[in-house]
């Protein structure tokens, strides 16, 4: 059995990002030894990677565990980056929802995320303690009665937001619905949200259309242009949440065709 103590880092193959991510966790946590888990762009492949991907690094995180009784896991991210290469903010919101899709997986071992700078020092941005525990985070979203749309939407926006729930509001075709509704069926609408955001504080909000809905009377184009009219009017409630515009293509593959900052 192997002695000493262990941390696991996921981070970058870049080997310009290794030594300061190693400096840190050695100075900081003060383990002995680190089992690197190398992919080029960690922080999009953990929040953007397949289901199989993220399955992958899951299980080198296990065996890291396993046999090296790691508790802690590090998530490290880097400017210039060649495997992912977009901006910081973006690298920055990456390795947050990365540490939740980590922590969120139970392996009960501390979760930390860490911002490698351009002048290659360390920034840590999130960690969940020792006890290895985030508490349960929510997403939220607007999406269609149907029941075929609803575990396509909920999976996905799991493993890509890090949430654990996803708070529903349905109606039919709502696309279509809220770009055609009273004004009291809008206040309606609008109550479910305020309460899912009171009640759980989400960290996104997801509208979503999905191919072969209602009777397929409209386009997958005209259903995403009304995805985004309906994003916009949304965003004008002033709910304190990021929009996302999701479409569920003829697989049931979510895709964002629209963004809106909180
Ligand atoms: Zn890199
Ligand atoms: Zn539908």
């Amino acid at each position: 059995m192997a002695t000493g103590t262990f941390a696991t880092v996921i981070n970058c193959i870049d080997g310009r990002a290794r030594n300061p991510v190693a400096n840190w966790v050695r100075l900081n946590l003060r383990l002995q030894y680190i089992d690197f888990i190398t992919e080029p762009g960690p922080d999009k492949v953990i929040t953007q990677g397949t289901a199989a991907e993220i399955a992958e690094l899951k299980r080198k995180v296990q065996v890291s565990q396993t046999a090296h009784h790691s508790a802690v896991i590090v998530l490290a991210g880097h400017h210039d980056c060649a495997g992912n290469p977009v901006s910081e903010a973006e690298h920055r919101a990456q390795i947050s929802q990365g540490a939740q899709v980590i922590a969120s997986w139970g392996l009960n071992m501390r979760v930390i995320g860490l911002w490698i700078t351009p002048e290659w020092g360390i920034e840590p941005l999130c960690d969940t303690g020792a006890q290895g525990y985030i508490a349960e985070t929510f997403g939220l979203a607007i999406t269609c009665i149907d029941g075929r749309a609803k575990r396509p939407l909920a999976d996905w926006m799991k493993q890509h937001y890090g949430v654990h729930y996803i708070d529903l509001v349905t109606e039919p075709e709502p696309d279509t619905t809220l770009l055609q509704a009273t004004p009291w069926l809008l206040e309606n609408i609008q109550q479910k949200l305020r309460y899912a955001i009171v009640a759980h504080h989400p960290t996104v909000l997801a509208i979503a259309a999905h191919h072969d809905c209602g009777g397929n009377t409209l386009s997958a184009a005209v259903h995403q242009e009304q995805v985004r009219r309906v994003a916009n009017l949304v965003a004008t409630w002033n709910l304190q949440v990021p929009i996302i515009g999701v479409w569920l293509d003829e697989q049931w593959q979510p895709h964002i065709i629209h963004q809106i900052p909180a």
